[in-house]
């Protein structure tokens, strides 16, 4: 008899597990069950202002190979788009400093042009240098972003350059983000030298990937990337508007309950975020408990679009990162209509406004109205904008971000454990548990359809 698989959640991740079970398994039977009617997660694009813009996601690293590699194999290289600019601004005392040359994730590297930039003060810009002769002060695992940041280079690196930078990525807050999971890159530099800079200079050295465009994103939107996927595997079980209520352990296979019916099935991939894991795996408390206890925060993007002679900026970046010192609701404003070359210019200015992060929900907390109305009233004041907004749209993105709490990895280690034990044939792929952004997550998703068939295999 043929066995069955049955992945819960159609996000990014749960698309490339099933689309890696259906190329590897063909034999298999496999389902798809995603619980809102669409399919893509918290990928979705939309029209707005007469063309596809991003509500979530618009854009991903290319220094991971795994969303160049899934994009060439699905055929969509040729659309895909790199920003126009690697310009970018951050807020400080309310005006738009240029971010300095030489930045890695936020650290500095070069210390003339972050000097120049006025982005911290010159004691500070010092301070960052003392880096270099510090002696080496690894207090040990589990360290968060900002603990290493303020150690080697001090307080205001950490606030104006680095939350902003590392802190928008995951709407957190990096005094409380597990800097070997959130910033990979400088927490091996930090391990491997004794100094965080010299070792960032010789990661970049080393590096063969220092040429070609850091982020990718499509022509017409990252929903290009989940639809293209979708279709890849058309044909198969994909089922949406069938949220699953749980998953339990039945005799020797496991059963998916949803309102309607249950499946009984061999392996089950739970690509749902891992608050909704929480619930689908009750029956194992200890699981259900342990990712339960791992914190989210909610984001609010709220799209606006002007006439761009409304717009005294010269918008000549890709947007600017607001620190959490300057006291505003807006965290970023990304700059669309400069970012993507193929918006071309229509004489209109196009933003997407960030709200909302780890220890800030006062955006969950206004009405589409009052949000709207405060956020304009702040990117007005940074941005010089004089006219009238001619279109808005807000995308609350409520729990979507993973926090990864120093000591995240055994965390999660433990959650794979008490899971292989009480209900063996369960694994969990997505954003809450190896890294966040659409590569990890592809690179997940595959790695879990791997590991349900070896199981399948050997049980
Ligand atoms: C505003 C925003 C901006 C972002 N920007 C970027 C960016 O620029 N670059 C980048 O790389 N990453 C970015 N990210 C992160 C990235 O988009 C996400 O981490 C990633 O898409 C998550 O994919 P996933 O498959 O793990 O989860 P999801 O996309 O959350 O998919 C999970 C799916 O499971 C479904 N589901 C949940 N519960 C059930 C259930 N009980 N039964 C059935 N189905 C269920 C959900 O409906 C959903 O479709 C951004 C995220 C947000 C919110």
């Amino acid at each position: 008899m043929s066995k069955r698989v049955v992945v819960v959640g159609g996000g990014i991740a749960g698309l490339t597990a099933f689309r890696e079970i259906r190329r590897q398994s063909p034999d298999s039977e496999a389902i798809l069950l995603e619980g809102s009617p669409r399919l893509g997660g918290k990928i979705l694009t939309s029209d707005f202002l007469g063309r596809p813009v991003d509500e979530g996601a618009d854009a991903f690293i290319t220094r991971v190979p795994w969303a160049v590699e899934l994009s060439k194999e699905l055929g969509l290289e040729a659309i895909l788009t790199r920003p126009a600019t690697s310009n970018a601004y951050v807020l400080v005392d309310g005006e738009l400093r240029k971010l300095p040359e030489g930045l890695v994730l936020g650290v500095p590297t070069k210390l003339v042009p972050l000097l120049k930039s006025r982005i911290v003060s010159p004691l500070a810009a010092l301070r960052a240098g003392f880096d270099r002769f510090l002696p080496d002060d690894w207090p040990g695992d589990d360290e968060s972003v900002g603990g290493l940041i303020r150690r080697r280079m001090g307080d205001q690196i950490a606030d104006r350059l680095v939350d902003p930078l590392i802190g928008s990525i995951n709407a957190g807050d990096t005094d409380h983000l597990d800097a070997a999971l959130a910033a990979p890159q400088l927490e091996t530099a930090a391990r491997r030298n004794r100094s965080l800079i010299m070792g960032l200079r010789e990661q970049a050295k080393n590096s063969s990937q220092s040429s070609g465009p850091v982020f990718l994103g499509f022509e017409n939107g990252m929903t290009q990337l989940t639809e293209t996927l979708a279709s890849s595997v058309s044909g198969s079980d994909i089922r949406t508007g069938v949220p699953v209520t749980a998953v339990e352990v039945s005799g020797n296979n496991l059963r998916v309950i949803t309102d309607a019916q249950s499946f009984e099935s061999d392996v089950v991939i739970i690509a749902a975020p891992a608050h909704q894991a929480a619930h689908l795996v009750a029956s194992c408390q200890t699981a259900a408990n342990r990712l339960s206890s791992i914190e989210h925060a909610s984001v609010a993007l709220v799209t606006m679009g002007f006439k761009r002679e409304d717009v005294g900026n010269s918008l000549d970046g890709s947007g600017v990162l607001v620190p959490r010192s300057e006291g505003l609701l807006t965290t970023a404003v990304s700059w669309g209509s400069s970012k993507w070359p193929h918006w071309a210019d229509d004489g209109h200015a196009i933003f997407r406004v960030s709200a909302g992060r780890a220890g800030d929900t006062r955006a969950l907390a206004l009405d589409d109205t009052d949000l709207v109305e405060a956020l304009l009233t702040e990117i007005a004041h940074i941005l010089d904008i004089e006219g009238n907004l001619i279109e808005w749209r807000v995308s609350r993105w409520i729990d979507a971000f993973p926090q990864y709490a120093p000591g995240h990895d055994r965390l999660v280690a433990a959650i794979e454990r008490d899971l292989r034990s009480h209900m063996p044939g369960v694994f969990l792929t997505g954003a809450g548990y190896k890294g966040l952004g659409i590569p990890a997550c592809i690179h997940q998703g595959g790695q879990a359809a791997r590991a349900a068939l070896d199981y399948l295999r050997t049980s």
